[in-house]
């Protein structure tokens, strides 16, 4: 065909092509609610015009192919867009996967606070009560410190934190912890976005005490402390303990007639051990708060192994002066983050608690046991063709930037395919209805057990089918 010939038929196409009035009165589209069959036509008949003007058709799509076309775009509106994912990377916190899994209790918590629930009601006296108030009671009780306040992550606590205790002065904070967490959490800017300055001392691999008395000034507020949450300074290096930043500050309070803070972010911590023989050392807020650091700031999906919360702990004076802030509406967390929390925080006040919280069963998991699930998985895939089944073994991270370095022995299925790309097949168990995440590495995928829920794995066998004989 010539390409005028091309470009008419075309044309002809593009005036056959219904106008979204039109097709919105198909009685094919009944079922599809007013405004989502209007938007979902000016797409699709978009697309189709793009498609025909840039080549990629030549026709006009018949009235049931529309139609398809279009109740396939609906189905995706109404699909939840969050959907549970089978966790397959290996590593346990992931922040793209939403880090810590509930606990049981957690969840019921949170559907029994989904309705009305004396969020900040004193049904005793039937006058308003304080948000919080049973979380912050527990809080208090598991580290002994006098005040707790819970915000919407630990990047909204130190905001708060900087911008209750430092606003319009100067914090100081050693170079080796000028640290971006991932996102756009970077110490540098939360300390200005929390309206204080930034007082940089130090070097990057060794910051020494008498760094941190040479820039305190009439300016200063106090000093920050960050936790290297995500990367590992080795060799010749040195930092300033929180003890020794505690003393400084409290014999320069007392010189300079005026107190300055210790603030320390550690990102992750518990009151629990993460295994129970000690293997992994686990950061506690006790370590902080017992040597006398005026706050500390946490998350509540890393190590607690709860919902996403930042966790404020420390003097009654620094979080009262936190919660009275203007700051604190905006970052104050939901009831139903409340109910969570206060449920995964009860399995923390006895080490048997351990049990019932996801992320320290998926630590406690045993190598023999991920053996004997990495056996029957394979078994339940025999016979498979086109690919090399085989268990091997590997190490799990703990992630969400808590431990770094920390590694945990694991046993992973690794699925070598003798046709096909690794990572298309990765591709596609991500797709599929019940999404598996895995890790592609030496061109095979890995699907690492540890981080699997043992429950779950009749579904993964059943996903893994699929993808290997095209049905499950
Ligand atoms: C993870 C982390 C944060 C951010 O915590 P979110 O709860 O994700 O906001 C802040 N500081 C440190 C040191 C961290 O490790």
């Amino acid at each position: 065909m010539s390409s005028a010939e091309d470009q008419h038929r075309r044309n002809a196409a593009l005036r056959e092509l219904p106008g979204v009035d039109t097709a919105s009165g198909w009685p094919e589209l009944a079922g599809v609610p007013p405004r989502a069959r209007l938007q979902a036509l000016r797409e699709l008949l978009d697309q189709v015009r793009t498609e025909l003007l840039h080549g990629s058709r030549a026709d006009c799509p018949g009235r049931a192919e529309l139609v398809e076309r279009l109740l396939r775009q609906f189905q995706v509106l109404v699909t939840p867009s969050l959907r549970p994912v089978i966790n397959a990377t290996g590593v346990l916190l992931h922040t793209n996967l939403g880090r810590a899994p509930l606990p049981e209790s957690a969840i019921e918590a949170v559907r029994a606070a989904a309705g009305n629930t004396n969020l900040e009601y004193d049904l005793d006296l039937g006058t308003r009560g304080g948000r919080g108030s049973g979380v912050n009671q527990l809080l208090c009780t598991l580290s002994g410190a006098p005040a707790a306040l819970v915000v919407n992550n630990c990047a909204a606590a130190v905001l708060l934190c900087i911008s209750t205790l430092a606003a319009g002065k100067e914090v100081i904070v050693s170079r080796g912890e000028l640290v971006e967490i991932g996102g756009s959490f970077r110490i540098p800017e939360v300390v200005t976005q929390g309206g204080a300055r930034l007082r940089e001392v130090g070097t990057t691999n060794r910051t020494h005490l008498r760094d941190y008395a040479a820039a305190i000034g009439a300016d200063t507020a106090g000093i920050l402390k960050v936790h290297a949450s995500n990367f590992q300074v080795v060799g010749f290096t040195h930092e300033v303990s929180v003890a020794e930043l505690v003393e400084l500050a409290r014999q320069r309070s007392e010189s300079e007639g005026r107190k300055l803070f210790v603030l320390e972010d550690l990102g992750s911590a518990s009151f629990l051990p993460l295994s129970v023989d000690g293997a992994i050392r686990t950061p506690t807020p006790l370590d902080s708060l017992s040597v006398g650091a005026d706050l500390v700031c946490f998350s509540g999906d890393k190590l607690i192994g709860g919902p996403q919360a930042g966790l404020i702990l420390g003097s009654s004076e620094a979080v009262g002066a936190a919660r009275r802030h203007p700051f604190y509406r905006a970052l104050r967390p939901g009831k139903l983050t409340l109910a969570a929390l206060e449920a995964t925080l009860r399995h923390h006040l006895d080490p048997s608690g351990r049990e019932h919280l996801p992320l320290h069963a998926a630590i406690s998991r045993t190598v023999e046991s991920l053996t004997a699930r990495a056996e029957r998985l394979l078994e339940a895939l025999a016979g498979a063709e086109g690919v090399t089944l085989e268990r091997v073994p590997t190490d799990a991270t703990i992630g969400g930037g808590s431990i770094p370095g920390q590694r945990v022995p694991s046993v992973a299925v690794r699925l070598r395919f003798h046709e096909r790309e690794a990572s298309e097949a990765a591709a596609e168990l991500r797709r599929g209805p019940r999404p598996v995440v895995g890790r592609v590495k030496d061109g095979a995928l890995w699907l690492d057990l540890r981080t699997v829920h043992p429950d779950a794995d009749d579904a993964l066998a059943a996903v893994l089918r699929g993808l290997l004989w095209g049905a499950s």
